[in-house]
């Protein structure tokens, strides 16, 4: 990340091959110009020039690239990106042989915790769970940490376990085998009561570490804005700090967890707190857990565990009070909701409320939910590159409801779209994303997508709910996700046309430059 290359104070005119001002449908400009850190002309290079001249503003010739209003990711998890970034990538990794190998390469022979992110029971030839024991093979009696892909599930190495003393904490969370003996995997909040003891014992400059190499990251790919999805007050005052020094390149919108949120309420501070280019916007609520995981919560029993229906984290009352507070102190809610039935619980919760809300992942819904989910004027906030990580969904919920799966198209008919990755859920990478929203995993060969056809978005509408549909999920849609005059300069430089170059050539978009506020951050 490069120092502010362009004061935002003045002004410029910005030339390049084409400039995208808006997506739906694309508006095209040849120039801009920003002052102040707005844009303030989008139009022909000859009148931008010439209103240059006029200004005495600086010419910033981009050449043949293309510039796009920076994109938005509204559901993200920054320190736990941050960590993933700093920690063992499992989602490659295809049995538990090949687990063991990899933590035992990463325990070598150095002390202290070993964290890992992404493994996934159906992608591994045993056909089965790991169990702590399998990872003490590997690492001995170092303590580590391995969360599933989905992030609502998670296995420890038996010191680990016995440090945390984990298995006492979290109760029916931890799943005991037919002996009845702890396996070293949790669920849900046992998830939660695990990372809050690890990031315990993370000290502040390596959470602020953390922080803001998941920030860069992010600009990497052409991000303006993150939404950070539930997080704590502690992440809010290391964020906080950066700000206030200048030296959070990106902008950030926080979501509190309820823990968090609720002493925002007890001391009744008034919303939306903003320092620099933070804001704190929001609490996040979960109303189920994952597909993955079998705990997302549905109306009629999982098609390959018929005894299971999920588990309901949060009712209509509790969305309801949410709500209520958010709305009196000028915040919003977002509600995580995959299964069909949270969603239930969700609509019911939301109804009646006058506040602009937003809705996590939609994963599962039906036809008779469509229009109740309209009439809430919720945003929806949806992550596409699940159809790809997911791609066992159909065994999940059966043929006849694979069709409410991720329907994103007719989803976009009832609530106002906004696309995001939950990193580090999946890949930050928002073109990969994009590929996956057009695609829908046809070319892998993902089940899903030949019960969904037609649910394909195209790349212009993708980049629509990518931009302003995001903004409009962090209530900034009058602001950000846009380069029309009056927008902030916050727009990323391009190597090529993604409007132009074919569906596989997404994936190979590169991102020259990135300006939030008209200032160069890459
Ligand atoms: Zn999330």
């Amino acid at each position: 990340m490069v120092g502010s290359l362009l004061a935002s104070s003045k002004p410029y005119v910005i030339l390049a091959r084409r400039v995208y001002t808006w997506f739906s449908p694309p508006e095209v400009a040849e120039a801009l110009v920003t002052y102040g850190g707005r844009v303030v002309y989008a139009g022909s290079r000859e009148r931008a020039l010439r209103v240059g001249r006029e200004l005495d503003a600086e010419v910033l010739d981009l050449g043949d690239s293309v510039v796009i209003p920076g994109l938005i990711d509204p559901h993200v998890h920054l320190e736990s990106l941050g960590l993933s970034l700093n920690s063992l990538d499992l989602r490659e990794v295809s049995s538990i042989e090949e687990l063991k190998e990899v933590l035992r390469r990463a325990a070598g022979s150095g002390t202290g915790w070993i964290f890992g992110r992404g493994w996934d029971q159906e992608r591994f030839k045993e056909g089965r769970c790991p169990t702590r024991w399998d990872v003490d093979e590997a690492v001995g009696r170092r303590p580590a940490v391995l969360v599933r892909v989905c992030g609502h599930m998670a296995l420890l190495s038996t010191a680990a376990a016995e440090e945390l003393d984990i298995e006492r904490r979290v109760g029916d969370r931890a799943i005991r085998d037919s002996s009845g003996t702890f396996t070293g995997l949790v669920v849900e909040e046992g998830v939660g009561e695990v990372m809050r003891e690890f990031w315990r014992r993370v000290d502040d400059p390596t959470l602020s570490k953390y922080l803001l190499d998941a920030v860069s990251a992010a600009a990497r790919y052409g991000i303006t804005t993150l939404g950070v999805a539930g997080t704590s007050l502690r992440v809010l005052s290391a964020l906080s700090k950066l700000a206030s020094g200048g030296s959070l390149p990106l902008r950030v919108r926080l979501y509190l967890d309820r823990e968090a949120f609720d002493k925002v309420v007890e001391a009744s501070l008034a919303g939306p707190i903003e320092v620099g280019n933070l804001r704190v916007v929001g609490v996040k609520l979960f109303a189920d857990g994952s597909l993955g995981a079998r705990t997302a919560y549905l109306s009629e029993p999982y098609e390959d565990e018929p005894g299971a229906r999920g588990v309901k984290l949060a009712d209509r009352e509790v969305v309801a009070r949410y709500a209520r507070l958010a709305e009196e102190l000028g915040y919003q809610v977002a509600v995580h909701a995959i299964g069909d039935a949270a969603l239930d619980e969700v609509i019911a919760g939301l109804a009646g409320c006058r506040g602009r809300h937003r809705v996590e992942h939609l994963s599962v819904v039906r036809d008779d939910q469509l229009e109740a989910l309209g009439k809430l004027g919720v945003a929806g906030v949806v992550q596409p590159h699940f159809i790809v990580t997911d791609w066992w969904v159909v065994r999940r919920v059966g043929a006849r409801r694979a069709r409410w799966v991720y329907r994103f198209r007719t989803l976009s008919r009832y609530v106002q779209l906004a696309l995001s990755t939950d990193a580090p859920v999946e890949p930050v990478d928002p073109w990969e994303n994009i590929y996956a929203a057009v695609t829908r995993g046809a070319s892998e060969g993902v089940e899903l997508s030949r019960y969904t056809k037609g649910e394909e978005l195209t790349v212009a509408e993708a980049l629509h709910y990518y931009t302003y549909g995001s903004a409009y999920a962090l209530r900034e849609e009058g602001r950000l996700g846009s380069l029309r005059p009056g927008y902030l300069a916050d727009f990323a430089v391009l190597d090529r046309d993604p409007l132009e170059v074919g569906v596989d050539e997404l994936r190979r978009v590169r991102v020259l430059g990135v300006y939030v506020g008209g200032v160069r951050v890459l």
